[in-house]
C-alpha cells in the first residue's frame, strides 16, 4: 500500500550504522548534534516567563512566521552575512530540515536534475529523494565545491539542471568553507544556467578563525535560497529555522510551506525573537566556540600525534566535522571493529549520492569531553595501524 516514493528511499545503510553507534556506553564522534551543556538555560528561563504572559504565543500563527521575529532574522542576515533579506522574503520553517522539504515540494517534479556536493550531508539526499529527482554530483575539495568541475558538469548537460544544493560553509560532513572566488562563480553560473543555488547554513556561526564570511546570497538575492538555523546556536528542540526566499518563488514557497504544517510552533518563535531582540545572540555564540573550540584542537592534534602516514584530515575552521581519509581501508568494515572497541563515527559512504567513496569517516568533535577525545581517536590510530 506504500507509495513508490517513500518506498525507494533506501535507509538501510544509514539504519545499520544508527544501530552499530547507539549500542552501550562508546566514546561517540558519530553524532552531529550540540551539547546540551551550550544550552542558554539561565536566558531562557526569564524569556520563557515573559513569552508565557504572551496569549497570541499560544495561538495559531502566519504561516510565514511571526513578524517579530522575520525582523530580526532582516537584521541578522544583513550584520552577519552581509545579505540584504526584505523580512518579506523570509518564511520562518520547522528546522532547515524543512526548508529543504519546502524546496522539495515546491521545485523538483520527478526527473528533475538536482546537483549536490561529492559528499554532502545525507538526510537532505534522503529528503530530496522523496520528490524523485535524478542526483549527479560534483567533487568538494578543501576550498569548498570544484566549481570549475561543476561548470564542466552543467554544459555536457546542456544546462537542465534546477538546483545546486550546498553547504558552504563549515561543511557537513568534510568541515571545509567556500572560497569567495568560488562564491561568485557559483551565482555566475547560477545566473548563466538558470538554476537555483540552495545554501544550508547552520554551522556558519560556529566559526573558531573569527574570519568574516559572506553568505552566497550576499552575491545574488534572486538565485540563492538561503537556509538558516538556530538549531546549532540556540536550541534545536523548538525546531525554529527560516528560509530567506527569492522574490518570484515567495508565494508558492509560502503554499509549499502552509499545505505541510499551516505554521511553525508559535511558542519557539516568540522565544526566539526575544533572545536575538535583547541581544543574547551574540554572547551565546561566543561561549559555544570558546565550549568547542579546544576540543577540535584536541582532535586535531590527537590526529596528528597518533595516527599513520596513510591518514589524512581536514582541518575545519569552523562547525563540528573533522573528514578523514584512510587510503587503502573500508571504513563500514572499521567501523565494526572500533565499535567492539568502544569508539563510533560515520563512514564516508552515506554522504554520497552515487558512487560512494569506501575509505573515509566522519568525526564529530563537540560531543566528547577532551579526555574522550583522545582516548577515541588513539583507539582508532591503533586499530588503524593493525589492519594496514
Ligand atoms: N542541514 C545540515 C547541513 C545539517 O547538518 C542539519 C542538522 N544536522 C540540518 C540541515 C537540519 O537542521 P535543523 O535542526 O535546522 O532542521
Amino acid at each position: 500500500m506504500l507509495s513508490r516514493r517513500i518506498k525507494s528511499i533506501d535507509t538501510t545503510a544509514l539504519k545499520r550504522v544508527l544501530d552499530l553507534i547507539s549500542a552501550g556506553d562508546i566514546i561517540s564522534f558519530a553524532g552531529g548534534v550540540p551539547s546540551v551543556e551550550t544550552f542558554p538555560l539561565g536566558e531562557l528561563k526569564n524569556i520563557l516567563a515573559e513569552v508565557s504572559e504572551i496569549p497570541q504565543a499560544f495561538q495559531y500563527g502566519p504561516s510565514e512566521g511571526i513578524p517579530e521575529l522575520r525582523e530580526e532574522l532582516s537584521k541578522y542576515m544583513k550584520e552577519r552575512w552581509s545579505a540584504k533579506v526584505d523580512l518579506g522574503d523570509i518564511i520562518v520553517t520547522h528546522g532547515s530540515q524543512q526548508g529543504i522539504d519546502v524546496v522539495g515540494r515546491a521545485l523538483i517534479d520527478p526527473g528533475d536534475v538536482v546537483l549536490v556536493e561529492a559528499p554532502t550531508y545525507f538526510v537532505a539526499l534522503n529528503t530530496f529523494q522523496v520528490y524523485e529527482p535524478k542526483f549527479v554530483q560534483v567533487r568538494v575539495d578543501e576550498e569548498g565545491i570544484v566549481t570549475e568541475d561543476l561548470e564542466v558538469i552543467i554544459r555536457n548537460m546542456n544546462g537542465r539542471v534546477k538546483i545546486l544544493y550546498t553547504v558552504p560553509t563549515f561543511q557537513n560532513p568534510t568541515g571545509t568553507t567556500l572560497s569567495e572566488d568560488r562564491r561568485k562563480h557559483l551565482v555566475e553560473l547560477a545566473e548563466e544556467y538558470n538554476f537555483y543555488i540552495v545554501e544550508d547554513n547552520p554551522y556558519g556561526d560556529i566559526n573558531y578563525s573569527g574570519r568574516k564570511i559572506k553568505a552566497i546570497k550576499a552575491f545574488s538575492s534572486d538565485r540563492v535560497i538561503y537556509l538558516g538555523s538556530f538549531s546549532k546556536i540556540f536550541a534545536p528542540g523548538f525546531r525554529i529555522a527560516w528560509m530567506a526566499v527569492p522574490h518570484d518563488l515567495y508565494e508558492r514557497f509560502l503554499v509549499a510551506k502552509q499545505t505541510a504544517d499551516v505554521c511553525t510552533n508559535t511558542f519557539g518563535q516568540y522565544a526566539a525573537a526575544l533572545f536575538l531582540k535583547k541581544g543574547l545572540l551574540d554572547d551565546q555564540v561566543k561561549r559555544i566556540v570558546e565550549y568547542y573550540r579546544p576540543k577540535r584542537d584536541t582532535m586535531l592534534d590527537a590526529l596528528e600525534d597518533y595516527m599513520p602516514e596513510s591518514v589524512t584530515w581536514t582541518r575545519p575552521e569552523g562547525g563540528m566535522f573533522v573528514w578523514t581519509t584512510v587510503e587503502g581501508m573500508n571504513t563500514d568494515e572499521l567501523l565494526k571493529k572500533a565499535v567492539e572497541r568502544g569508539v563510533a563515527y560515520v563512514p564516508g559512504s552515506v554522504f554520497y549520492a552515487l558512487n560512494p567513496r569506501s575509505d573515509q569517516m566522519r568525526l564529530n568533535f563537540t560531543f566528547e569531553s577532551i579526555d574522550r577525545i583522545q582516548d577515541g581517536i588513539k583507539v582508532l590510530a591503533s586499530l588503524v595501524k593493525e589492519l594496514s
